[in-house]
């Protein structure tokens, strides 16, 4: 069985096609949306999703969040004394949506296509991909989350031919795509974006602001109190989402190990200092704007539609800026934080040539421009460090593209070519994506000749190619540190440190999430209530000892009932 999958830097999804409709699966809480997070429980069994979010404030030491920022890069993080990176912890929440969706539609899912924030380069792709073969998922195809969206638009709307922006603002990531619907095509004719711009960043641009009405340092407080800052975002994001539905919010400042005094003055604030806190960022959204209209060759005037995707979205100054920038209302017909998931859903249905999508045609391309590195001789001297494009950005793809490279030197037998990403003439300013070394160029005077061919498949993965002309010899190289690079066995071990980690029976996993929430928010609570939520969570627990299933039942309501209504009263904070 194959699935469409949401990776996203906060929440993750999982959906399939129901008939010719995709259908978000639910995960073991019933709900639809997992939260990126993972993390140990004192046990050092693994938790994913909420419970892992709510043991996060608590002890953010033990958890990680936001990694998917971090996909294709060295970095990696320490939970309860095990380090894990990006592609591994990702491989994690995968896991867990795969074991979701087999629980609901009881039967294997071994394939999925997954998607992927358009402005994500090779290394973040193949990382993607890795993450999936690591949960157990053969990845079918990586496609773009806007384009994602425009599908189970497509799908979902079939009328006349039309020019829809797709502004999608997620937890990490701006990406912003020109499309055309045009009798059962869909085609992109441009995107654009931001890599490191998203809703989290608004949430700290928030904490930023606050701690300097305090007189403190955010990156201060960050090294010296993480738990603090950690509380502090809780804080910010839940008054975020606040100001999404009222004119002001109150949080709670924590104290310098993090915790809560109920009895100290509460923070007010209002759209306006959301606003102000946030303006800077906001400002980067306006380019990649501009660049993707420019590319499609269209003013703001000739779009039908915006259409919204994202977490981020449903912030009313987002909101206010999209229809500032496209000058009509954003369209709201779709659910922000589902359509990625559910056009997933949709493309693997294509790729499994379901017969009820028969006449979809999806058109995509490459949102940046892809070359090599060249000197150029100017007057007397030769200088390095110039870009010359091979691929323009919003190629339509799979695109595959040849120019020829001289060498320099007179006697030169190889070249280093230095490959990169980005729209500076000179590369210095662009991201060096990866190098091919080509060989046994003969002995001879400069400019003998060397063709570099770049294959840009659907899944956005580069592929190198060059060919000396004199001898017809040729090297290859796939742009990644992943996959190509991992043995068989490498991978296996791989597998089986991802597969060796203890996790909760799924059947426990709804009161694991009940103990965890209980834990974070007896942490928030003044002491009267404290007593209170002691008693239930004492009872809830000697229950579970028990393992009597009709005592658990009537504690799991009790204590379930009482968190409802904390978690109630601290929303309407
Ligand atoms: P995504 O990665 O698409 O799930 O987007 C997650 C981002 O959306 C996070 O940064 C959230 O803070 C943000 N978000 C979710 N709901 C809201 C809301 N009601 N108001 C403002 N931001 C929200």
């Amino acid at each position: 069985m194959i699935v469409g999958i949401d990776l996203g830097t906060t929440n993750s999804a999982v959906a399939a096609l129901e008939g010719a409709k995709p259908k978000l699966l639910p995960n073991a809480l019933g709900g639809y949306l997992t939260p990126s997070v993972v993390g140990f429980d004192s046990n050092m069994t693994l938790l994913v999703g909420q419970p892992a979010r709510d043991l996060q404030v608590i002890s953010p030491d033990r958890c990680a969040s936001v990694f998917k920022r971090w996909m294709g890069s060295d970095w990696k993080t320490t939970l309860a004394g095990r380090q894990m990176d990006a592609v591994e912890l990702s491989s994690q929440v995968l896991r867990s949506l795969k074991r979701d969706a087999e629980a609901f539609l009881g039967e294997p899912v071994d394939r999925a296509v997954i998607t992927v924030p358009a402005y994500f380069n090779n290394e973040q792709r193949q990382a993607t991909v890795m993450a999936g073969r690591l949960a157990g998922l053969k990845v079918e195809r990586i496609i773009n989350e806007p384009t994602a969206a425009a599908l189970a638009y497509g799908v979902h709307e079939s009328g006349d031919p039309q020019l829809v922006a797709v502004f999608d603002l997620g937890g990490g990531t701006f990406d912003i795509s020109i499309v055309e619907f045009f009798e059962g095509s869909i085609e992109v004719k441009s995107s654009a974006g931001e890599a490191m711009l998203g809703g989290e960043d608004f949430t700290r641009a928030i904490a930023r602001e606050i701690l300097r009405d305090q007189q403190l340092l955010f990156e201060s407080v960050e090294n010296r109190q993480p738990r603090r800052l950690a509380r502090l975002l809780q804080q910010c994001e839940l008054a975020k989402r606040a100001l999404s539905r009222q004119e002001s919010a109150e949080l709670m400042f924590p104290g310098e190990d993090g915790g809560l005094d109920p009895n100290a003055p509460r923070l007010l604030i209002d759209r306006e200092f959301v606003r102000r806190a946030c303006a800077p960022l906001m400002g980067l959204l306006e380019t990649p704007v501009r660049r993707a209209l420019g590319d499609a060759g269209l003013t703001r005037d000739r779009l039908n539609k915006v259409l919204l995707v994202g977490g981020a979205t449903r912030s009313g100054f987002v909101q206010s800026l999209a229809e500032e920038m496209f000058r009509q209302p954003p369209s709201a017909e779709l659910n922000p934080d589902e359509v990625v998931a559910l056009g997933a859903a949709v493309q693997a249905g294509l790729l499994d040539s379901h017969a009820e999508l028969e006449d979809l045609v999806v058109v995509d391309v490459a949102p940046f421009t892809l070359g090599v590195e060249v000197a150029k001789q100017l007057g007397e001297e030769m200088r390095t460090g110039y870009f010359s494009p091979i691929i323009h950005r919003n190629s339509v793809i799979p695109v595959s593209r040849a120019e020829s490279f001289s060498t320099v030197n007179p006697n030169q037998t190889e070249i280093e070519l230095k490959i990169f990403q980005g729209e500076s003439r000179r590369v210095e300013d662009n991201l060096q994506i990866g190098n091919l070394k080509v060989k046994g160029i003969p002995r001879g005077p400069a400019g003998q000749q060397v063709l570099v061919r770049f294959t840009y498949d659907t899944n956005g993965i580069l592929e190198v190619e060059s060919t000396v002309l004199a001898t017809g010899e040729r090297f290859q190289t796939v742009i990644t540190r992943y996959a190509a690079n991992l043995t068989d066995l490498e991978l296996a071990e791989a597998l089986k440190r991802m597969q060796d980690l203890k996790t909760h029976p799924r059947d426990e996993l709804v009161n694991q999430a009940l103990l965890h929430r209980a834990e974070r928010l007896y942490q928030e609570l003044p002491p009267p209530a404290r007593a209170q939520l002691t008693l239930l969570l004492d009872a809830f627990e000697a229950a579970l000892q028990s393992q009597e299933q009709e005592l658990v039942e009537i504690h799991r309501q009790q204590l379930e009932q009482f968190l409802s209504f904390l978690d109630d009263q601290s929303e309407e904070l």
